[in-house]
């Protein structure tokens, strides 16, 4: 399969528009990836809510692993076959869309040689083929690792299958570490694929991260929480495009947590693309815009505020507003597209004019939209 990557134009505040082909399917960023999690939320909609698009052209198979999973792996063909099948069964959801494959797994894990082959053997018939990088190796030991795994990936069959290649990189690592390594996916990969950690924790990296801004490289970022911490309410997948990151995805699933703590109480929120914000529903929205959804995706078309909340329970609810988000969300990206392209003040003057994403600009990535130099 054939693959291709433009990048268009970067925007002086940091936002990128590219595009890619991989194989017949096409794309454009920045786009908010399908995680397997969103579809599931998507399949279990209520019956009477017709789902007549996709809401994104880029879709992810996550699945977590513990440090014991991964020598599993290793030891056990069958649980290495049963792995396979259950992923081939999440890939067979989305087989139009721009498919990749990622492993969630815990911090202070060193991934071995073994390991690795195996993580590369569960991606049959993915178009992406991921590589992980571990803490512990040097940037000659991940350009190593890199050339390993294209082997392996021909060994399983997969280099048919998979025409992109990319690399899933920590950025909590020395600054001058993580610039090495980023340079050696550059020159070895199509891409680099970064975890998400707060630009406050990690001032430094995020600076090398904004370096590479006019890479012409797929940039990704994954694990982005739903909201900024700083107010619990800024969508944070928006604000992290400010550093150049083409597609992005999010969190998902249960955080790891210390055994035996409570799991958090979800309040139903909303993802409010007039002010880049999570409202809860329906109190926050209908004294801010009424009873219109102000949306007309495939969940909200046909519905206003009162007749969506009383027709679903509670549960119902915090469903269709996932799979809402995962619309609302492409279609706030793919109004920044043609801004992005403009160059100009226009892109700065959107997000200055959108509340939640005005404070998180300021308080977490430190640019003010009242310094006239900006403009
Ligand atoms: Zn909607």
């Amino acid at each position: 399969m054939s693959y291709t990557f433009n990048l268009d134009g970067v925007h002086r505040l940091g936002m990128r528009a590219s595009q890619i082909s991989v194989g017949s399917k096409k794309t454009e960023f920045p786009q908010r990836e399908e995680t397997c999690t969103d579809r599931g939320y998507l399949q279990r909609l209520p019956s009477d809510i017709q789902i007549r698009s996709a809401p994104s052209d880029l879709y992810l198979v996550k699945r977590k692993y513990t440090e014991e999973a991964l020598k599993r792996l290793i030891q056990s063909s069958s649980f290495f076959q049963k792995e396979k099948d259950r992923i081939a069964g999440l890939l067979s959801n989305r087989r139009d869309a721009i498919t990749s494959f990622n492993a969630s797994i815990a911090r202070a894990t060193t991934i071995t040689e073994a390991m690795n082959q195996r993580l590369v053997g569960l991606q049959k018939g993915f178009d992406v083929l991921r590589i992980f990088d571990s803490w512990d190796l040097t940037p000659n030991q991940l350009r190593e690792r890199i050339r390993s795994s294209k082997k392996y990936a021909a060994e399983y069959g997969i280099d048919d299958d998979a025409s992109v290649i990319k690399v899933s990189i920590n950025p909590i690592q020395g600054p001058n570490l993580l610039r090495e390594k980023l340079e050696a996916i550059y020159s070895e990969t199509d891409g680099a694929s970064v975890k998400y950690a707060s630009p406050l924790r990690a001032p430094r990296q995020f600076g090398v991260i904004k370096a590479f801004g006019e890479i012409e490289k797929w940039n990704d970022m994954y694990d982005v929480p739903k909201t900024w911490r700083g107010n619990g309410r800024t969508s944070m997948m928006h604000m992290m495009s400010y550093f150049g990151f083409d597609s992005l995805s999010l969190l998902t699933g249960k955080r790891w947590t210390k055994r035996g703590a409570r799991p958090q109480i979800i309040v139903p929120r909303r993802f409010d693309d007039t002010s880049l914000g999570y409202l809860k529903m329906p109190q926050e929205h209908t004294s801010r815009y009424g009873n219109d959804l102000l949306c007309s995706c495939d969940v909200d078309y046909g519905y206003d505020v009162s007749s969506q909340t009383d027709n679903y329970s509670t549960d119902e609810l915090s469903g269709m507003f996932r799979v809402h988000e995962a619309f609302a969300s492409n279609i706030e990206f793919a109004l920044d597209r043609p801004l992005i392209l403009q160059q100009g003040k226009e892109l700065i003057d959107r997000y200055r004019a959108k509340e939640f994403s005005r404070q998180a600009f300021k308080d977490l990535l430190g640019v003010d939209f009242s310094n006239k130099q900006l403009m």
